[in-house]
């Protein structure tokens, strides 16, 4: 996939020394006192360099807390008056656009809901035209890559170069451990495609609960993300939204303090000498195990003109279930994951399978 995006790098907006970039506050304000003590409390860490908060709250049903609207503006430049912290907010609509840069808010971002939609994107980016601030996008509530770039792209058309995206993570049917699937290969392939694009992760909607913050903060950072985004609230357990993923700014302070910011690159040459060489070791291993799956499907292949010469089945259950339960027991006394390996197993299973059902439906020589 082709991307056409004009950027600007992080330090063009934001001075983050050689720290990732941290992005905290609440996720809603909800009052003048809850918003300025929170931003005190946070801007005292040393570790926050922008201050967030949600003025209007795109809620999944109706009735709940829509935000406080645009009175909380004023609350957000109060706090930065008195901790000098840049503020940051989620617009979803041009008034939004407009009221927030009326009001000095210094970066912008887009919310998952928005850029689902490619109206809401257009309309936001339109208000953004000559514009200069940073505008942050949050990947789609589903787990659609281009329509997290094209999102990007209508906001970079608009002239907007001091652009990012959040990985949020996204919805899912199946239900596990997180609120939002993170789906790391989505973040990571658009990483591959638009390698300048700072990617920012947001643990607080991906994880929706406060314990599994660390883990997530700590993966974001070694995939080489550049910041993370995380809600905090001087009294988690009153939030009118979010309660049960927010943290208060000394449990995000200490949060932060463990967390280990590696190097993308080290300048030592022993390192990258045996780095090197085991990554080549890496690509054989690559290559043998591409060939071995390309001469275990000759050999279904071969299997399939069998059947088809004998008229039996593809598939024959008892053989696949005795295959998964042997080759799942070796993955697992030599330390591979059960979970891997039998999903490595129905994908090799699957492709198998097509190969076996194009030869089946083939024609023999004798009866072409
Ligand atoms: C938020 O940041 O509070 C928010 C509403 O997030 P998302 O758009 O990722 O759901
Ligand atoms: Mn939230």
């Amino acid at each position: 996939m082709k991307h056409s995006l004009d950027i600007l790098p992080l330090s063009s907006w934001i001075d983050t020394g050689d720290k990732p970039l941290v992005i905290a506050g609440p996720c809603s304000a909800e009052t003048e006192e809850q918003v300025v003590s929170t931003a005190h409390l946070l801007a005292n860490t040393g570790k926050v360099h922008v201050l967030r908060a949600g003025i209007w709250k795109p809620r999944t049903r109706p009735g709940e807390f829509e935000g406080i609207g645009s009175v909380g503006l004023e609350w957000l430049k109060r706090a930065k008056a008195e901790t000098g912290l840049p503020t940051a907010t989620e617009v979803a609509t041009a008034k939004h656009v407009e009221e927030a840069l009326a009001a000095g808010v210094d970066v912008l971002w887009i919310g998952a809901r928005s850029t689902a939609n490619p109206f809401t994107v257009q309309e936001i980016a339109d208000a953004l035209q000559g514009v200069d601030v940073p505008v942050i996008v949050k990947n789609p509530v589903n787990p659609d890559l281009s329509l997290w770039i094209g999102a990007l792209e209508r906001v970079n058309r608009a002239g907007i170069k001091k652009l990012a995206a959040i990985h949020r993570g996204f919805s899912s049917f199946e239900k596990t451990a997180f609120r939002n699937e993170p789906m790391w290969d989505i973040a990571i392939q658009l990483k591959t495609i638009a390698p300048e694009l700072p990617i920012i992760n947001d643990p607080s909607h991906i994880c929706g609960n406060r314990e599994l913050l660390p883990y997530i903060s700590q993966k974001a950072l070694d995939m080489d993300m550049q910041g993370l985004i995380i809600e905090s609230h001087i009294d988690p357990a009153v939030a009118w939204t979010d309660a049960k993923q927010q943290l208060t700014p000394g449990a995000l302070a200490d949060m932060l303090s463990n967390i280990a910011v590696r190097q993308a690159e080290s300048n030592n040459p022993a390192f990258e000498d045996k780095l090197s060489e085991l990554r080549q070791n890496i690509d054989k291993l690559d290559n043998d195990i591409i060939k071995m799956i390309g001469d275990r499907m000759k050999i279904a292949e071969k299997i399939g003109e069998y059947k088809r010469d004998n008229n039996v089945t593809i598939l024959q259950v008892n053989r696949w279930d005795e295959i998964v339960q042997k080759r799942v027991q070796l993955a697992k006394a030599l330390n591979i994951g059960e979970d891997f390996a039998v999903k490595y197993l129905e994908l090799l299973h699957n492709e198998s399978i097509r190969k076996q059902n194009e030869v089946m439906n083939s024609k023999t020589i004798a009866e072409a």
